[in-house]
């Protein structure tokens, strides 16, 4: 039977995104708890439709690197996705819990260890070859909280782009998570699933310091981009006048891996075209002068600026760093989820 508000039962709210809220819920005539994605989309029925038939494509969707999918339906106003519930949740609340037990109230972010960062690595990689391989898909939105874990241990993508009509409706003037955007990307080229690894890199850095490579702790990862002012990325002066960078908001703005001062969205998004990709290991990070060289290659080869010189997610998976042999050591990714 198809999936309808009135089997559902909400359980919780599992968190607020741009494009709408995601609940825990329950599929009552099955007893099966999902995850349900409730995105307001302001669009015509034939729109709708168009959406909900985009949406059908991931019946298809089998890989264990995915969350399943059980079904969308519309809801007016709201499209409904339903997928797997993920129970340990996304990477962003992991990190920016860890350290904060016994402190309920208080999210201190801490980073995830680096062989966990690696074992998801491989899992997304393996995701992102998947979707593209067999759905002939790009995710376009590779971030931390579109990476999930549950208690076996396994991670999962969600939220990819299956349906464009979706991310037009949802995504009107304004697109969400530009911090994890590549260069081609922030400057309209064409872009390519090299475009999901850089998103990567930039991620695997998030997770491995514990905080985001171009931000202190202030940064807000959502913070909307208008497409609009940045479409004559090339023509906007080469520095800001400083003025206007202090005038800034503290909460809007961002700062620099070395702290080179704190920046607004829109001069990010000029810093990411113009200057050198971040690196894992860096002095600011005193943690990261413990990982391994292995580690550092893989992402320099995430970040490669240009996309030609940027590897594809088939070749990363041949890299030495996402080889398993020989770290016995390493925590395994079900033992380390049941530590949270
Ligand atoms: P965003 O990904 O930008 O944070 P979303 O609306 O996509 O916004 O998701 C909001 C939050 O809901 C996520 O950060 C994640 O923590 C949680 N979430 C999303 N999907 C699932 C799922 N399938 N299982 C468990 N938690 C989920
Ligand atoms: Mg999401």
């Amino acid at each position: 039977a198809p999936l309808q508000d009135s089997d559902l039962k909400n359980i919780a709210e599992l968190g607020m995104g741009n494009g709408g809220s995601v609940m825990k819920v329950e599929h009552v005539p099955s007893g099966v708890v999902m995850a349900k994605k409730i995105v307001l989309i302001d669009a015509k029925p034939s729109v709708r439709k168009q959406i909900l038939r985009e949406l059908h494509i991931m019946h298809r969707c089998s890989s264990p690197f995915i969350v399943s999918f059980f079904g969308a339906y519309l809801s007016e106003p709201n499209i409904c996705i339903c997928m797997e519930y993920m129970d340990k949740g996304s990477f962003d609340s992991i990190y920016k819990t860890i350290g904060s037990k016994g402190r309920p109230n208080e999210a201190i972010s801490g980073p995830i260890p680096i062989g966990i960062v690696r074992q998801l690595a491989k899992r997304v990689l393996g995701g992102l070859v998947y979707l593209k391989d067999e759905m002939e898909v790009l995710h376009r939105d590779i971030k931390p909280s579109n990476i999930l874990l549950n208690s076996e241990g396994e991670v999962k993508l969600c939220d990819f782009g299956v349906s464009g009509e979706l991310e037009n409706n949802v995504a009107k003037t304004f697109v969400g998570t530009s911090v994890y955007m590549s260069p081609e990307r922030i400057q309209g080229s064409d872009y390519s699933v090299k475009s999901d690894v850089w998103s990567l890199g930039i991620t695997l850095i998030e997770l491995a310091h514990g905080c985001f490579p171009f931000a202190d702790s202030e940064v807000e990862e959502d913070t909307p981009i208008d497409l609009t002012a940045l479409t004559p990325i090339s023509s906007l002066p080469s520095s800001l006048p400083s003025a206007q960078r202090h005038s800034r908001r503290k909460s809007r703005g961002v700062s620099l891996q070395g702290g080179v001062g704190t920046l607004s969205i829109l001069e990010l998004m000029h810093h990411i075209v113009r200057e050198p990709p971040p690196t894992l290991i860096t002095p600011s990070v005193p943690h990261s002068l413990e990982f391994t060289e292995e580690a550092a290659q893989f992402v320099v080869y995430c970040l490669k600026k240009d996309p030609g010189e940027r590897m594809n997610p088939r070749d990363l998976l041949e890299m030495g760093w996402m080889d398993d042999t020989g770290r016995g050591e390493e925590m395994t990714l079900r033992m380390w989820a049941g530590t949270l």
